[in-house]
């Protein structure tokens, strides 16, 4: 990755949108792999362009670490369903999720991927309550007229 022109990088990665920037961010992690780097949350936050929704998924998904990604999905979910209340921030909605699940990196990703899962098929912007397995749990749907 690092020999590749930048522009060939951006070419590459161009469907995931934003790619000129991302490119660079690449680069600038992939710099960070090769100099012995300190996986610390803190470690990952320092680095260009990266964030915590980033750091979590390289904590979990690639350390199995136990770091509850969160994402617009699990805060739009979340929200309707109850969990938070609208405008949490990232760090409340990871503390009651971690609360709430038992602390195992393996059901974080299983359980997030069932969070993505659900916000396609049903919890979209505009949701359709209609079939979705969470509607009896859920706070918004129980308020719609
Ligand atoms: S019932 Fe509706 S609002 Fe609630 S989680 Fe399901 S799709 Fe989302």
């Amino acid at each position: 990755m690092l020999r590749l022109p930048d522009a060939e990088l951006a070419e590459l990665i161009r469907p995931s949108g934003y790619f000129n920037q991302k490119a660079k961010k690449l680069k600038a992690f992939a710099r960070f792999c090769l100099a012995k780097p300190d996986w610390s949350r803190e470690a990952l936050l320092a680095l260009w362009g990266v964030g915590p929704e980033t750091a979590d998924s390289i904590l979990l998904y690639a350390h199995r670490r136990e770091a509850f990604v969160i994402d617009a999905y699990t805060l739009r979910i979340g929200t309707r369903l109850g969990w938070f209340e609208p405008g949490a921030e990232y760090h409340a909605a990871q503390a009651y999720l971690t609360a709430s699940l038992p602390r195992e990196p393996e059901l974080y990703g299983e359980f997030h991927a069932l969070l993505v899962e659900l916000a396609k098929r049903h919890c979209r912007k505009t949701p359709e309550c209609a079939g979705c397995p969470l509607r009896d749990r859920c706070r918004f749907a129980r308020m719609r007229p």
